[in-house]
């Protein structure tokens, strides 16, 4: 049987592959017990945002037993409508990297190594810094010749989103950057 270009892509592109094949005339049941044990045969699907550059393209990522098996362009995406560039196609190497950093890490004042702390601690260890930076750096009013004015501000924090943050996650985030009384809230793709 000869198969023209255009048939074998469709032969190739994964979940046609069983379609594909039925159409070329094989048998469908057949088809479908060669092809029962697949690499994304059983894989849960999770939505992701690739990590590379502040496009944000979205990504289906394929998890087999907790093992990330295959990531691909979401073409639900409004971004990338399915596309990546080759480094989002290359993501999965990030993901697998050892050096890769899954947990918080911190390095005590004067100490020259990093050390893991929990998600708490850390959470603790930020929440009293800038707790302690927006008291010491408050400024409740400004003179205008004679006149004081009420502005209730620090110029010592700064908010930065990312590429990768959804319109009701922005919202949010310059909600809490003006809640913490600071005019700084920026955007990485701005830099
Ligand atoms: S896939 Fe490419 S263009 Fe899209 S966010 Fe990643 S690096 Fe940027």
């Amino acid at each position: 049987m000869s198969i023209s270009r255009r048939n074998w892509l469709k032969l190739t592109a994964g979940g046609g592959a069983g379609l594909a094949l039925a159409e070329l005339g094989f048998s469908a049941a057949k088809v479908q017990a060669a092809t029962g044990h697949l690499k994304l045969t059983g894989a849960k699907q999770f939505t992701t945002a690739c990590n590379f550059c502040s496009c944000g393209c979205g990504m289906v990522c394929n998890v087999v037993d907790g093992k990330l098996v295959n990531l691909e362009g979401d073409p639900d995406h409004v971004i990338n409508q399915g596309a990546l560039c080759s480094k989002g196609a290359a993501m999965q190497a990030t993901h697998e990297s050892d050096r890769r950093v899954k947990a918080p890490m911190y390095r005590a004042p004067g100490s020259d190594r990093w050390q893991e702390i929990s998600w708490d601690e850390a959470l603790e260890k930020l929440a009293r810094k800038v707790k302690d930076v927006r008291d010491s750096t408050w400024i409740a009013t400004e003179k205008d010749g004679d006149v004081e004015y009420p502005v209730n501000r620090t110029d010592a924090i700064g908010f930065l989103g990312g590429a990768q943050n959804t319109n009701e996650e922005c919202y949010l985030w310059n909600k809490m950057g003006r809640l913490f009384g600071t005019n700084f809230v920026e955007h990485q793709a701005r830099l």
